[in-house]
């Protein structure tokens, strides 16, 4: 009996022991698995094996997330669990949103609503969602997603316990050919300035279109600090196909919280991407298949992004662009003409090189090369495409599935070189935490010189900016308004985040 209580007493000691041992490396574990507090435990693991296991595919996080942001993210899943789909709140929005015309009332309502109708492309849409939930975020509203596109196959839920999908039966139907032209739009309520209040609170949404090549009354939503009539607006209606997050920064009404939630202003997209993406299982298969296959196991790897606005031909122009930017900025090795004395590549260094883009030409071309020849520095280089789709053919399932796919892949290598203008490239380099070298946008068919450039951070470019000064209350230059907003280097009125040294 002694003797059982002294081995009970040593056993204890030693459980107490090992889990002393193991305690901070599961602690270290669960860390990394939710991405420094990003996520939050709980999920079905099984249901959506990205969301706990990404973190393992990647370098460290490159970025971590303030105290404050995760604050606002868990803050902001409550708000969406209580309001969203299923609930008795979202149902009494929706109807009181269906019989509008009938009554007419102006409800004060509990729960706000920012509906989003994301377009065009998968780089595009995932942009949009992005700024659009910061917006959610920044305004306490609770963010839907139009349904008729392939998200809800591409991606998992990132809120615990309900959806972020629009339910079907939504009272609005027509909502991707909304324009800014309809009587509902934020432009003719500014238009109105004076009578504004008033209009509103006669409509059943206020919709506010932010199409990258919106008017200077749209515009104006960019500076809006929420405005009585806006705020009071249950449903807000948003079509957007861009990154507007620059725009956020510009606003003063948002400056401070914004400045709290992301102290580091090079990483929102790439903190915001991690905590909403999350690829659904499908497409996680052709993820990891591909990486382990082709990737894991190189010493290095180069993400090439290849994207072609001239058309669907390849142009020589554009490989000689490719090849010059790898070689001047030794992303790459060259290559001899002369085989070398000893072809034996044992125990060479090894590169594989992760090509995306719609067409084979410029990937055939660049494997060839280090297939003909070997390099000048003795390292191997593979050359890898998963998929040359030749179209863009945006919505099905399957294409949006390999497009999704391939920007992860992107962001899972060490280095990239991207495409300037492509939205595709953006999410690529942004999931990955990359600061991108970027190609110019080739004119007159030629390469341009030089033919890329290292970027000022990894964070997207706004295509349509704002050119008004919120504060000022004309119009400016806003990529010199704050140190942390400037010009693209691809586009050049484009703005984007840098973190100032
Ligand atoms: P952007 O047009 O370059 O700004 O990027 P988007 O992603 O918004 O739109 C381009 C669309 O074309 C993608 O979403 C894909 O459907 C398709 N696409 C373009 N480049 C690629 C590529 O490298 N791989 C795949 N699989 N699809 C691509």
């Amino acid at each position: 009996m002694v003797l059982d209580l002294l081995t009970r007493g040593a056993l204890k000691r030693f459980r107490l022991k090992r889990a002393l041992i193991y305690l901070p490396r599961v602690r270290k574990f669960d860390a990394e698995k939710l991405l420094g507090g990003l996520l939050v435990p709980g999920f079905d693991e099984r249901s959506c094996l990205s969301r706990y296991q990404s973190a393992f595919y990647r370098k460290n996080l490159t970025r971590s997330p303030s105290a404050h942001l995760i604050k606002r993210l868990r803050q902001h899943e409550a708000l969406q669990r209580r309001c969203g789909p299923g609930t008795e709140a979202y149902r009494a929005a929706a109807a009181r949103l269906r019989s509008w015309r009938r009554n007419g009332t102006d409800v004060d309502a509990a729960c706000r609503y920012l509906v989003l109708v994301p377009y065009r492309g998968l780089g595009n849409r995932i942009l949009a969602v992005a700024s659009a939930f910061l917006y959610a975020v920044l305004t306490d509203r609770v963010l839907l997603l139009d349904g008729n596109t392939s998200t809800g196959e591409i991606f998992c839920e990132p809120f615990p316990g309900t959806s972020w999908l629009l339910p079907l039966n939504f009272p609005i139907s027509n909502l991707q050919n909304l324009t800014g032209d309809v009587r509902e739009s934020y432009r003719n309520l500014v238009r109105n300035d004076s009578a504004a209040a008033s209009l509103a609170s006669t409509l059943p949404y206020v919709f506010v279109d932010l199409d990258h090549s919106c008017t200077y009354h749209d515009k104006l939503f960019f500076c809006d600090d929420e405005r009585p009539f806006l705020r009071r607006a249950p449903w807000l209606v948003m079509r957007t196909d861009g990154y507007f997050v620059p725009a956020l920064f510009l606003n003063p009404a948002h400056q401070d919280e914004l400045h709290r939630m992301f102290p580091r202003k090079d990483s929102v997209f790439y903190l915001l991407a991690h905590y909403l993406f999350h690829p659904t299982n499908k497409v996680w298969g052709l993820i990891t298949r591909f990486h382990s296959s082709y990737l894991r196991d190189s010493d290095e790897r180069l993400g090439i992004q290849v994207r072609v606005f001239d058309g669907d031909t390849p142009f020589q122009h554009i490989l000689e662009q490719i090849l010059a930017c790898t070689s001047q900025e030794h992303l790459l090795p060259d290559v001899v003409t002369q085989e070398p004395p000893r072809p034996s590549t044992a125990g060479a260094r090894s590169k594989a090189v992760l090509m995306t883009g719609l067409s084979s030409w410029y990937y055939e071309n660049i494997r060839w090369k280090y297939w003909q020849s070997a390099t000048a520095t003795g390292e191997v280089v593979s050359v890898y495409q998963p998929s040359h789709e030749e179209h863009q053919l945006s919505g099905y399932t399957t294409h949006d599935m390999k497009a999704v796919a391939e920007m992860y892949l992107l962001g899972m290598t060490d280095k990239i070189v991207t495409s300037g203008w492509s939205t595709f490239g953006y999410v690529g380099h942004g999931l990955g935490g990359l600061t991108p070298w970027i190609m110019f946008r080739p004119e007159n068919h030629t390469t341009p010189y030089p033919p890329c450039r290292r970027a000022k951070s990894m964070e997207p470019c706004m295509h349509g900016p704002p050119f008004y000064d919120c504060r000022a209350k004309h119009g400016a230059d806003t990529g010199k308004l704050v140190p942390h907003v400037q010009h693209c280097e691809d586009m050049s009125w484009g703005l984007k985040l840098v973190h100032p040294e």
